[in-house]
């Protein structure tokens, strides 16, 4: 038989985290699921590991660290705290992939050390690509490590690919549901709140994401992310709304041929694919059916009205540490609407300002990028 799998989840009690367990216990004689670790949510870890009997688990914060470690020391799990035990778990021999699911800028330096470790990773966590695309592709070079998509989007580029790989790309085209403010005017976003912001049409995601998705910034970060994916150019990568979530994205080759990924909108499909390349395992999804969806629409984004499209098109341009930049200011800024400090076009004014107010450094190395990310969210306290 063949040897399993061993799995690492980082960001295991999230939306693609939990998703990903679900996959995971699908497959027990394919997957060996060593590590899972989660940021505050201690009582959903605690329950994962004792159902899954994982061999380690990490909980970032601290203070939570002996209630997970009194839940589990019965089961003989190795429990560790803190955002550096997130570093060190990657590593370890049992580890052949490192599904990236926890959300922000976090995921950065685990992502780091497990490609210095020879470890696969499926990433979902798209903030690592767009803080340092160059740095993580380089390095995943040099260390003849694999990154396959999990993001939706991605994961229907890579599909395309397959089989593929010799041809060049001519460009792609991402979709974008458009969000709950699809057709919205710039006069409507104003008084838009945050319980509407959180109400996606087609997917069910975390909190940070799906604001996102609301302000079209998620479509902008997953464009730095193909950038970086896909090695392409920026002029090569267009985003076209397509409501109805069905055609994941397209790429078009030199001959002008397009070829489209498709499918009912659920993560698990692309979590699994990420896992299992190249082969794909049967499933119970429920399927397609043509007759509930007798259209499939596509219409332009409204750039002038969804302005952080434009901002991470300027930022990938701009190269450097500015993808950095903008992706801090977002974060910063996003956590401020959630707290209902700001109002949702706040945001993108935010983003602005903090990208074009701040000197970029070009060719940078781990530490600026360190830096540019704290002095954007410093920028951001200040402007509040
Ligand atoms: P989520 O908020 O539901 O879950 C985030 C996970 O990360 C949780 O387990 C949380 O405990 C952990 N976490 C949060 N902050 C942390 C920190 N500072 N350090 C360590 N762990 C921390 O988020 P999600 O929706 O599952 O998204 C996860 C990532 O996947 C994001 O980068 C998102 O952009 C990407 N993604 C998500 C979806 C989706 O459908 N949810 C789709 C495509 C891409
Ligand atoms: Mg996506």
């Amino acid at each position: 038989m063949q040897e399993k799998k061993g799995i690492a989840i980082l960001g295991s009690t999230g939306s693609i985290g939990t998703q990903a367990l679900e996959v995971l216990a699908a497959y027990p004689e394919y997957f060996d699921l060593q590590v899972l670790t989660a940021g505050k949510n201690a009582d959903l870890l605690i329950e994962q590991a004792l159902k899954f009997q994982p061999n380690t688990v990490v909980i970032t914060d601290e203070s939570q660290y002996q209630k997970v470690k009194d839940a589990l020391w019965a089961a003989d799990i190795h429990v560790y705290a803190g955002q550096e035990a997130l570093c060190q778990v990657v590593e370890s021999n049992e580890v052949h992939t490192v599904l990236t699911a926890l959300v922000g800028y976090a995921g950065l330096k685990p992502t780091i050390h497990a490609i210095e470790a020879g470890k696969t990773i499926a990433l979902a966590n798209k903030e690592t690509l767009v803080v340092a695309g160059e740095l993580i592709t380089q390095l995943a070079k040099e260390k003849g490590v694999n990154i396959y998509p999990v993001d939706s989007e991605h994961s229907a580029i890579f599909q395309c690919l397959v089989g593929e790989f010799h041809n060049p790309i001519e460009k792609i085209y991402l979709t974008a549901s458009g969000g709950p403010f699809r057709g919205y005017s710039l006069e409507q976003l104003k008084s838009v709140t945050l319980e509407q912001a959180l109400k996606h049409p087609n997917w069910s995601m975390g909190a940070k994401i799906t604001i996102d998705s609301a302000s079209l910034m998620n479509k902008g970060l997953e464009v730095i992310e193909a950038k970086w994916l896909f090695g392409l150019e920026p002029e090569q990568i267009d985003v076209i709304v397509h409501p109805q979530s069905i055609v994941h994205s397209l790429v078009q080759f030199e001959d002008g041929s397009l070829k489209a990924q498709m499918g009912l909108p659920d993560m698990k499909l692309p979590i699994q694919f990420a896992l299992t390349y190249p082969s794909r395992f049967r499933t119970d999804f429920p399927r397609f059916n043509f007759m509930d969806y007798p259209q499939l629409t596509f219409e332009q984004p409204d750039r002038s009205v969804f302005k952080n499209l434009d901002l991470a098109y300027q930022a990938m341009t701009a190269k450097g540490t500015a993808a950095c930049v903008l992706n801090a200011a977002n974060e910063e800024a996003v956590a401020a609407f959630l707290a209902k400090r700001i109002s949702f076009l706040e945001i993108g004014q935010l983003n602005s300002d903090v990208l074009n107010g701040t000197e970029l450094v070009l060719n940078p190395q781990y530490e600026d990028y360190v830096h540019a990310d704290q002095n954007a969210r410093v920028k951001v306290a200040a402007l509040l």
